[in-house]
């Protein structure tokens, strides 16, 4: 069965598709993104209605590509799947009001499906099946959360999460801070490779003796750097932007990785997930390798483009939904801004 699935939750327009195969398993066919994320740097950020109409122009095009690539025609497919949040409201609604479209024409059924849960599933498009129950280390643009999976479908369930900022976030502030583009992920992940990670003692959140075990805060580190950097100003010196972005980049690794192993071995889980955009960080997956690898814990990261947002993640997950036989929405949904990470599926 071949599924379509629809992402416009942010700034990239992302179409995919997917075979769902008689064994369960999801291989990928198509993956389109069309990002308007060069429209937003000049403001540090999203800007939500320039988002929405970079959608709108975007979708079509995007989703004829998306069927060039996988030589299917529409008639092809079984099942639509479309995010129906958590992200931008007239962001979401640009996805929502096409992937409906689509259903409704070639009278298919129709998932609206959680983002974050999307993140997860689109592993298995690389790595086959999740084990269950696994751990998932969610780090993206606007979340940073532990979640434990008993079942793609339909059993996430959140033992941890960001008090104030996420990872993706502090790294997009940092970058600010270092004079350095937006988004800012992929350029500190390049400077680190030329700077030292020890050589300035940055925080790490959220790791005291009566702090959470399970939850992050980065909005402390990300204010720990800026300081610093404004003393550096102050005296007059050059900022070594190589060692803030190896020191910054070490701090988020850091705490990540440690949380991360001790809930896996905490709650007897063997496998851990990570994704969102930030797992497309170079340190963090070294890292994570050696402190998995050291706890005989089994780590999967998706390949770095599948990590950033894409329609093959919503596609995926619609296969999974499928799968086990979850039903599907009712036509009348609506994009949910704030969708829980619990609810895969609206
Ligand atoms: P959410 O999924 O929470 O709704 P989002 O969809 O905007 O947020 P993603 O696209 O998953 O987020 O991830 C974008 C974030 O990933 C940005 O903050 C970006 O800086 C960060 N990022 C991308 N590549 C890297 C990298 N190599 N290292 C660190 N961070 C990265
Ligand atoms: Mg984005
Ligand atoms: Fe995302």
């Amino acid at each position: 069965r071949i599924i379509l699935g629809i992402e416009s939750s942010c700034d990239e327009t992302g179409v995919g598709l997917v075979r769902l195969r008689d064994d369960g398993g999801v291989e990928l066919l198509a993956d389109e993104v069309a990002s308007s994320v060069e429209q937003h740097a000049r403001f540090g950020g999203v800007v939500p209605e320039v988002a929405s109409r970079a959608h709108l122009e975007a979708m079509t095009p995007t989703v004829r590509r998306a069927f060039e690539t996988a030589n299917l025609e529409l008639s092809d497919v079984d099942a639509v799947a479309v995010t129906a949040g958590p992200g931008l409201a007239g962001a979401l609604l640009v996805g929502v009001a096409a992937a409906k479209a689509y259903a409704v024409a070639l009278d298919v059924p129709l998932y609206g499906v959680n983002h974050l849960a999307g993140h997860i599933a689109v592993d298995t498009v690389q790595h086959g099946g999740l084990p269950s129950p696994c751990l998932a280390l969610l780090v993206s643009g606007g979340h940073t959360q532990l979640l434990r999976v008993d079942g793609i479908a339909n059993a996430i369930t959140e033992i941890g999460s960001t008090v104030d900022d996420a990872a993706g976030e502090a790294y997009d502030k940092v970058a600010r801070v270092l004079d350095l583009p937006y988004p800012g992920g992929p350029p500190i992940d390049k400077a680190a490779r030329n700077g030292n990670p020890e050589a300035i003692a940055f925080p790490r959140g959220m790791t005291g003796p009566r702090d959470a075990p399970f939850d992050f805060s980065f909005s402390g580190l990300k204010t720990a750097v800026a300081r610093w950097v404004e003393a550096a100003q102050r005296r007059g010196e050059s900022i070594p932007v190589d060692d803030v972005a190896a020191s910054f980049q070490e701090a988020v690794a850091d705490v990540l990785t440690a949380k991360a192993v001790r809930a896996a071995l905490d709650s007897g889980v063997s496998t851990l997930v990570i994704s969102g955009g930030v797992a497309a960080n170079s340190r963090l997956s070294t890292l994570a390798q050696e402190r998995c690898a050291a706890a005989g814990i089994e780590l999967r990261i998706p390949r770095p483009r599948l990590c950033t947002d894409n329609g093959a993640m919503i596609a995926a997950l619609g296969a999974h939904l499928l799968a086990a036989d979850v039903a599907p929405s009712e036509l009348d949904f609506s994009a949910q801004p704030a969708l829980p990470v619990g609810t895969v599926s609206v």
